[in-house]
């Protein structure tokens, strides 16, 4: 895909349908994707801290989701199609999810919370799978139980929603074993969709 660096971060230029489609090949293909919904607190984050820097270069797709990010790749005289915005893009795969029966697994925030948010998108997505869902407050003494029932259930899609400051992070740590096409953090998502 077509980026543009910003900070040395290089940022899809391509629309909504072109990430879709794109995703939808690297379901096809297994290829695992951590994909980082950029917004310009993570770019500042990454600025002043080389891990967090490592983890956004090392993504393999970095969408524009903050106007800031859209602003910045504007400046740079390399704009970006439009802005790619975290949530939308969610709902945008769960749409695809529906038309392939992709299977899907839900990680994070508060226990009421993720299954009131698992219950939802199974009724708004009834084609989809969720095949598995988990609270996100847990600490490092969970992860390895935590890995073996996602990939135990073998979903096409990981969103993991904890706060940007620890989701990517997670995902970044545990991505090749995951091996997941699609792992993206989605922050506040859950709490929005669970009303
Ligand atoms: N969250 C979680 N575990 C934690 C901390 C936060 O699952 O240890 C969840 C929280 O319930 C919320 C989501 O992560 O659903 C995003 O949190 P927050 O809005 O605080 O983070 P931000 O997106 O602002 O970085």
């Amino acid at each position: 895909l077509p980026t543009v660096p910003i900070f040395g971060i290089r940022v899809s230029k391509v629309d909504m349908k072109a990430t879709v489609s794109y995703l939808t090949e690297a379901v096809r293909n297994r290829e695992p994707h951590q994909v980082i919904t950029a917004n310009p607190i993570m770019v500042m984050t990454a600025l002043d801290n080389p891990a967090y820097m490592e983890i956004m270069k090392s993504a393999e797709l970095v969408v524009p989701d903050g106007t800031g990010v859209v602003w910045a790749a504007e400046y740079c005289k390399e704009p970006v199609a439009e802005r790619v915005a975290g949530f939308d893009l969610l709902h945008e795969l769960l749409r695809q999810g529906e038309v392939y029966n992709w299977r899907v697994y839900l990680l994070g925030s508060a226990p009421d919370v993720i299954r009131e948010t698992a219950s939802r998108l199974q009724t708004q997505y009834p084609r989809i799978v969720i095949s598995g869902y988990r609270d996100g407050y847990f600490g490092p003494e969970a992860d390895e139980e935590i890995i073996e029932d996602i990939t135990r259930s073998q979903p096409d899609l990981l969103f993991v929603a904890r706060g940007a400051d620890s989701q990517e992070p997670w995902i970044a740590k545990y991505k090749s074993r995951l091996n997941i096409p699609v792992m993206m953090g989605v922050g506040g998502s859950f709490d929005v969709i669970s009303g």
